[in-house]
């Protein structure tokens, strides 16, 4: 740490005041918002990310590792992976942090990221004799001196879908270069579905897409603070999202935690020479997505930590609804929790079957990894119907927490919906309302909608699961067994 430097950030609660007064330029229902940190919606989503810094102080082994650059422990959110252990932890880690939060943490984007310009930048070093890889282990060692969370802005707004960045009809649809000097870039552009943005310290931007030389502009990596003059946050508008700020704790369903979203505008933002990690090697941007993906289409694991408390929540109101016996029900449950664990074997069998790049950094399997996503997209879907299936129809027409606290309404509540002897109605409305978040409430946009289209649409992943089927060699298997072109064939 330089005299510079402020210390690092332990607790969640210094995370907490890490983020206080820093001026961002935030817009949530169309005004300004003064301080995120106090905002009642937008502090769930700080809560969660706070969770990865109190779970580092509880569980160092899960989610801690010793730094290859500084020597020092460091959260493993900043981590680079050295092998499949590593990798593997990520994905433990992940889950942990799905069943503390019942949410989406917000972390993996960055950590993803750094493992990915890890390489990256070493192999366009070694292509082009560039610089990159030096500067980026700079920057990552003063993220991990300072313990400082990182947000990674990869997805462009995309305009036309079917014309590549230099073919739209405004230029500015995928972020750009706009200008240039010996001290460093200005860009230019949007990037939408911003996981946790507001809520990192820094954010380094990606190029979303294969380039060609015509995009040259647009094959841009680099890291600004968050804070950076230019920069604008539009805060997305999610389910139920004003419960948190003006109803009733009993209608909330988790009233701590939640994920966050939102489109940052690029109005001409400096990235200084030092910070940038590619620009104008477009060739490289396909590997930087690549790379990027298939390290975090195995993070969605995650989903199965979140999985682990919709299962509880389901077997928890089954019991309150006095029918945890019936066959039907247990055999429900036992679905719920195959798929659950199909999905963490599939991503964790992508970590296990690592391989290590030429920069030192280990990356999952790209196969698995796609896999483990592509059930991600339907597997959530699946359980959340189950959810709401043993749940009953009261998911959706319960009264408020208000009417429960109503001096007349609310005993005649608690006679008319009283279940199991030994479950209250109010816990009984809790768990209902917990399961109503999580399935079409606010935490629904995390656990489901972001399921489907985070990290890549279904089809992003059929793409690569085609490249990488390898059906000329399943091909000969199956011929050779066949008889086909051997001796026994003829
Ligand atoms: Fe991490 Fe999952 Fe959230 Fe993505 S959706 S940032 S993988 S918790
Ligand atoms: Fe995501």
């Amino acid at each position: 740490m330089t005299a510079t430097e402020p210390r690092p950030i332990r607790t969640g609660a210094e995370y907490l005041a890490s983020l206080r007064g820093r001026g961002l330029t935030v817009y949530y229902l169309g005004e300004l918002v003064s301080e995120p940190v106090d905002h009642p919606v937008i502090r769930p989503s700080i809560n969660a990310v706070a969770a990865s810094y109190d779970l580092a102080l509880a569980d160092p082994e899960l989610a801690t590792a010793t730094s290859t650059l500084t020597g020092q422990r460091v959260n493993r959110f900043l981590h680079l992976a050295a092998d499949a252990t590593d990798l593997v932890q990520q994905n433990r880690m992940q889950r942990r942090l799905g069943q503390l939060t019942g949410t989406c943490f917000q972390r993996c984007v960055g950590m993803d990221a750094i493992n990915a310009l890890h390489s990256v930048s070493y192999d366009i070093d070694q292509a082009c004799g560039t610089l990159y890889h030096r500067r980026f282990l700079e920057f990552l060692a003063m993220l991990q001196r300072g313990n400082l969370v990182l947000g990674g802005a990869m997805t462009d707004v995309k305009g036309d879908r079917g014309k590549a960045p230099h073919q739209q009809a405004d230029p500015d649809l995928y972020l750009r270069v706009v200008k240039r000097s010996a001290d460093g870039v200005w860009v230019r552009g949007a990037k939408a579905h911003q996981t946790g943005c507001l809520n990192s310290h820094w954010l380094v931007v990606m190029p979303t897409t294969r380039l060609t030389e015509e995009d040259r502009d647009y094959a841009i990596a680099g890291a600004v603070p968050v804070t950076a003059p230019g920069l604008t946050y539009i805060y997305g508008r999610q389910s139920c999202d004003t419960r948190s700020a003006d109803s009733d704790d009993l209608d909330q369903g988790n009233a701590n935690f939640s994920g966050q979203e939102a489109l940052i505008i690029f109005d001409d933002v400096f990235i200084p020479a030092e910070r940038v990690f590619l620009d104008g090697e477009f060739r490289f941007a396909a590997s930087l997505v690549e790379r990027f993906t298939c390290y975090h289409r195995r993070s969605y694991v995650c989903k199965t930590g979140v999985g682990d408390v919709l299962i509880g929540a389901a077997a928890a109101i089954a019991e309150a609804n006095g029918v945890a016996k019936a066959s039907h029900v247990r055999d429900k449950l036992v679905e719920m929790t195959h798929l659950n664990e199909t999905v963490y074997g599939t991503g964790i069998a992508a970590s296990h079957q690592a391989t290590t790049l030429a920069s030192g950094v280990a990356l999952p399997d790209e196969m698995l990894a796609n896999v483990c996503k592509h059930h991600v997209t339907e597997v959530p879907f699946l359980l959340g119907r189950l959810a709401q299936d043993l749940a009953g129809g009261l998911v959706v027409t319960l009264p408020s927490g208000a009417d429960f606290k109503h001096p007349d309404v609310g005993p005649r509540l608690r006679k008319y919906l009283q279940a199991h002897p030994d479950v209250s109605t109010e816990d009984r409305v809790r768990l209902l309302r917990l399961i109503e978040n999580m399935t079409l409430g606010r935490n629904a946009v995390g656990y489901l909608t972001e399921s489907l289209h985070g990290a890549g649409s279904p089809q992003a992943q059929r793409i690569q699961i085609e490249r990488s089927a390898d059906y000329e060699r399943k091909k000969a298997m199956a011929r050779r067994l066949a008889g086909i072109g051997t001796e026994a064939g003829r």
